[in-house]
């Protein structure tokens, strides 16, 4: 059976400079895919090859369908939900109608997104810019949830979060797989945790995956050349 998402010798290049020389990664349905790697090793641009946000080299499918035929917007249609890094609310606008804009069919709505992030459901009528970190990052992936994606990409999940708040987020990532197996592909720093949520890791080391298997797996050697932990 073919993985929800298949991607085969991805390249990528910003102008003259290359990024990505040959990153391989899938995602099944309903599995929890950490993409790791030290800073600038290639995370960020996978994503982006991902979501069509750069152009590619190489195989990209989701669902059976070639994803390098396909603008950015046909993607996100297709089921793709990125919760990018920076997080990108619309900042006049307040959470419901930041919720809102991103509305397609299926069963997220902002009723579950609130029984998700309480602390959103609390806020509904605030403008994005004047809530915290965390909770911008909570209306971030609530956003993406309410386009009803098929897979979830979180791009520095709780990155300079404060702690209390990365937990609320650990929370509900954990429970959108236990609730929903909802594929997840989840970029973050943060080992003990992505070995705890994720079923799999995928590393990568100068634009190429360089190791694959589960977290718990790791060989302490490895995880030091590949993550400096
Ligand atoms: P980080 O954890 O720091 O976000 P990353 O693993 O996500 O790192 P990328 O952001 O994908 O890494 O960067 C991969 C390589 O591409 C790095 O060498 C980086 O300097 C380079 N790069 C990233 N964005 C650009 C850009 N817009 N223009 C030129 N080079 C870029």
């Amino acid at each position: 059976m073919s993985a929800l998402l298949q991607v085969e010798g991805l390249k990528a290049t910003y102008g003259a400079s290359q990024a990505l020389f040959g990153v391989d990664l899938q995602v099944a349905s309903g599995e929890v895919v950490a993409l790791m790697g030290r800073n600038g090793m290639g995370k960020t641009t996978t994503v982006k090859c991902i979501c069509r946000l750069l152009r590619a080299e190489g195989h990209i499918s989701f669902d059976g369908n070639d994803l390098r035929r396909l603008p950015a917007h046909r993607a996100a249609r297709l089921g793709i939900g990125l919760v990018p890094e920076g997080r990108r609310c619309f900042a006049d606008l307040t959470v419901q109608e930041n919720l809102n804009a991103a509305a397609r069919p299926g069963p997220w709505d902002m009723g579950k997104v609130g029984l998700l992030f309480p602390r959103l459901d609390e806020r509904r009528t605030q403008v994005a810019r004047s809530l915290s970190g965390g909770e911008q990052q909570m209306l971030a992936i609530g956003r993406a949830l309410m386009t009803n994606p098929r897979l979830l990409i979180l791009d520095e999940a709780t990155e300079g979060l404060a702690p209390l708040i990365r937990q609320e987020i650990w929370d509900a990532i954990g429970q959108l797989k236990r609730e929903t197996g909802m594929a997840i592909l989840i970029i973050d720093k943060s080992l003990k945790e992505l070995t705890q949520v994720s079923d799999r890791a995928v590393i990568l080391n100068r634009g190429r995956t360089a190791w694959t298997g589960a977290l718990d797996g790791l060989d302490p050697e490895l995880a030091h050349r590949y993550l400096g932990v």
